[in-house]
């Protein structure tokens, strides 16, 4: 069974037209849901329902607290390589970029390691472009079984790998994974996916069932909004997320919401996503997924990403460098993937939180062994 299968459905769906159909009553009926289905999802995430815009992110805040409490789970990404054999026209490590390219050993990557534990973070993510030539599997477990040493949960933002890949890599102690989509529309896809494996749409698609199939405990989606029409990416992600909900029982299920931020080789993204149709996106997510985390990253400024925390957010990065390595300063300084708005350093970030009445989480999970 595919995700691809279940979204052929809407191929050919005239989601204009959905929307110039959308009414007041209708939007009120799908509010009034404790259960949405694809069909509310979507009235909620139509331009008529930004006039109920209030009452859509009092119900997000109101399902989130009942669901996750008054709490922000925090995590902090570590780039080990920009190799990357991939040309993807909005990435600051597409292949074809005139960047200074660094991959960690593993004696850096322990460096690092240490460094960012220091700042008292316990859930790290890893990244890497795609080059198995120089961050092979083997490599990828040995980093993992390095980071497992100093940190309670480990995830990997990697590109796709097959089943026993991942499970490989959940032997060494990864427990989650962040892989977006990027875009769902696959015209769109192809013709910003220039060269490279990542060319390969489906297998893209399939991997956060393969990698939880596999037994990582969380799977993180999200498609890049700017890409591609906005409200159709939110709707064809809420599916994607729902999909894996209902397929992958033992699993935890996110969403990222990842808005378009500068990159080296000044790729313009065909569509802007405001902040008022943010929070409608982020509100409609939280009442089509009352369980699914909602992932805010330093993509987003610190002023904004607070506000998010009263509408559906659960886990923010922090005190994040986008450049290979970063944080122990052994390395020297590298082009970044993209830009990053939230500056605030760990602290900064954890008093912003309990400030506005949240409490911050370091570590909200161990594997027994
Ligand atoms: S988005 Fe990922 S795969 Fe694409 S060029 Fe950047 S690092 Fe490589």
């Amino acid at each position: 069974m595919s995700f691809y299968t279940y979204i052929e459905q809407y191929h050919e769906f005239d989601f204009i037209k959905f929307f110039s159909g959308v009414t007041d009553e209708a939007i009120f009926r799908s509010l009034a849901k404790d259960t949405l289905s694809s069909t509310d999802f979507l009235t909620l995430l139509s331009p008529r329902a930004s006039e109920h815009l209030e009452i859509m992110a009092h119900k997000a805040h109101r399902l989130t607290v009942q669901h996750f409490g008054r709490t922000i789970q925090l995590f902090i990404p570590l780039y080990l390589s920009n190799q990357c054999t991939n040309q993807c026209a909005y990435c600051g490590f597409n292949r074809n970029n005139s960047i200074i390219r660094n991959t960690l050993s593993l004696a850096q990557i322990e460096e690092e390691a240490v460094a960012i534990a220091a700042t008292g973070m316990r859930h790290v993510l890893f990244l890497t472009g795609e080059s198995p030539q120089h961050t092979p599997i083997s490599y990828l477990t040995a980093a993992a079984e390095i980071l497992k040493r100093h940190f309670a949960s480990v995830s990997i933002e990697i590109f796709p790998l097959d089943k026993a890949d991942y499970h490989l890599l959940q032997q060494a102690g990864v427990d989650g994974m962040t892989i977006f989509q990027e875009t769902y529309d696959e015209q769109i896809y192809r013709r910003v996916h220039l060269a490279g494996p990542k060319m390969d749409y489906r297998f893209r698609l399939d991997a956060p069932q393969r990698g939880a199939s596999a037994g990582l405990r969380a799977v993180n989606i999200g498609a890049l909004l700017g890409l591609s029409e906005p409200r159709r990416e939110i709707f064809l992600t809420g599916l994607h997320g729902r999909y894996l909900e209902f397929t992958c029982l033992d699993t935890e299920v996110s969403i990222s919401l990842p808005r378009f931020n500068e990159a080296e080789g000044n790729f313009q993204p065909e569509y802007r996503v405001d902040n008022p149709s943010f929070i409608q996106f982020m509100s409609a997510l939280r009442l089509f997924l009352p369980r699914a985390g909602i992932t805010i990253s330093t993509r987003e400024n610190a002023r904004f990403r607070d506000r998010l925390l009263y509408l559906g957010a659960t886990r923010f990065s922090a005190a994040s460098s986008t450049c290979v390595g970063g944080y122990s300063g052994s390395t020297a300084q590298q082009s970044q993937q993209f830009e990053i708005t939230d500056n605030r350093s760990v602290e900064e970030v954890v008093a912003a939180i309990i400030a506005n009445g949240y409490q911050p989480v370091f570590k909200d999970w161990d594997m027994i062994t």
